[in-house]
């Protein structure tokens, strides 16, 4: 009698980010066929997007190829946007027109950008959630750069809004890129970009403990960046922010970090389901990482697009080790069922301000300056994909540090 061995396991991934690789990573002594699908063929290191955008890094510098970080884990790489899922057939819809079948479905297709109704953000502001964007910024910066030389002398105004790590991070670097640049635009003055981070809230960095908040808004400060607290933005133009209560700042580029919600395929997604949506556009989850109160025990959500509420209702925040976490857990939940249910084990915060200048809040630790920044380079270094790549942006850094210059300013876009 011969014995057929038992089909694999066809799980389908969506989204060659945080979570949907370290899914991938630690299925990989699992006997699943693994089929992982993106509309970009390389996976972005969000983190140093703000880098890209601030002529610190290279594009390439932060992107790592979909097929060589999957290579030896037994998974196949398509090229193709997900455009909608049949649940009730087990398919997943493609741009291309094709359907995919799936015993389980991973989807970690991230975040987008929410504008919250602002009048002006969709027209008028730049987002920072992916290369494209990053570099759109950088030429944009650049090319104000250099009409401001050309035409009339005056330091480029930029406005940020949102103070958490991205806007801090990018103000910070914008304000760097300002003085190292004052060599090679002498009309514009000692600081060619004068940059202000607009914030809503009373603090910046809130998720920090309010010590590390105020060192940071300080830095900001003595690198020129013009920080307003309880600002809200009422309505953007395309040549200025106008402010709740009437102030008014001229912007030549707005620079909005201040909101993130699901992927725009989350709406699609709920309504497929049955299943109410929420605000942000994501999708609740129950302890495996399962669409809650939906009837589709196969399918999962994580990461940035998941929503898994603590006891008072408050989803865990959009980062990368969120993602990776319930990556793992669905992993071993697929290999392994009777698991316990996933928890979120926080190992801190950090952010940078700019030149030898971080903060860092991890297991009761608070870390600012020098040493911080030392933490901050390692730990990105150590989580960047592929080895090409951190060397790469070692060289960079190193280059950036001792040189005081900017490389990377091409006008790309
Ligand atoms: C500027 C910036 C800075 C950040 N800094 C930090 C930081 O310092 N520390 C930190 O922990 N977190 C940081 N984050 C947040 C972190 O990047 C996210 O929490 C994390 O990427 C979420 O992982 P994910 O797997 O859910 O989605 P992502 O990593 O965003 O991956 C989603 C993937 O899905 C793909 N995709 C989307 N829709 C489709 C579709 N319909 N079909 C096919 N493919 C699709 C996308 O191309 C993408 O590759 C930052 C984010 C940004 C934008």
């Amino acid at each position: 009698m011969t014995v057929t061995p038992a089909a694999k396991l066809k799980t389908v991934v969506i989204g060659a980010g945080f979570g949907g690789l370290a899914f991938i990573k630690a299925a990989k002594h699992a006997d699943f066929d693994i089929t992982l699908i993106d509309s970009h063929n390389f996976h972005t290191f969000s983190p140093l997007l703000y880098q890209v955008a601030s002529a610190g890094l290279t594009a390439e510098s932060i992107a790592h190829p979909a097929r060589a970080a999957i290579r030896n884990r037994k998974a196949k790489f398509l090229l193709d946007t997900v455009i909608d899922v049949e649940f009730d057939q087990n398919r997943v819809v493609l741009a291309s027109g094709e359907r995919i079948e799936y015993d389980k479905l991973v989807i970690a297709a991230g975040s987008i950008t929410a504008d919250f109704g602002v009048k002006g953000v969709k027209e008028f502001t730049f987002g920072m959630k992916n290369i494209e964007e990053a570099l759109i910024i950088r030429s944009n910066v650049m090319r104000a750069l250099e009409n401001a030389a050309r035409y009339h002398q005056q330091p480029v105004p930029i406005v940020i809004v949102g103070g958490g790590p991205t806007g801090v991070e990018l103000a910070g670097a914008l304000a760097e890129l300002s003085r190292v640049l004052h060599k090679d635009f002498p009309e514009l003055g000692p600081s060619p970009l004068r940059v202000t981070l607009v914030e809503a809230g009373s603090v910046i960095l809130s998720m920090f403990p309010g010590s590390l908040s105020a060192i940071a808004k300080r830095d900001l400060e003595r690198r020129g960046v013009n920080v307003l607290l309880d600002a809200q933005v009422a309505e953007v133009t395309k040549q200025d922010v106008s402010l709740k209560g009437g102030r008014l700042l001229d912007s030549e580029l707005t620079i909005w970090t201040a909101g993130v919600k699901g992927n725009a395929i989350s709406s699609l997604l709920t309504q497929r389901m049955d299943i109410a949506a929420r605000r942000d556009d994501r999708i609740v989850i129950d302890e495996h990482c399962r669409p809650a109160a939906a009837k589709f025990p196969n399918v999962f959500v994580i990461g940035d697009l998941a929503a898994f509420l603590d006891a008072d209702g408050k989803p865990l925040p959009m980062v990368a080790p969120v993602a990776m976490q319930m990556g793992r857990h669905i992993a071993k939940f697929l290999i392994k069922p009777d698991v316990a249910g996933f928890k979120y084990k926080d190992k801190g915060s950090m952010a940078t301000i700019g030149r030898s200048d971080a903060v860092v809040a991890a297991n009761g630790i608070k870390l600012s300056g020098f040493i911080a920044w030392l933490a901050w380079l390692g730990l990105h270094l150590a989580y960047l994909l592929g080895g090409r790549n951190k060397l790469q942006v070692v060289i960079d850094w190193a280059w950036n540090y001792l040189t005081y210059d900017r490389t990377a300013r091409q006008i790309l876009r």
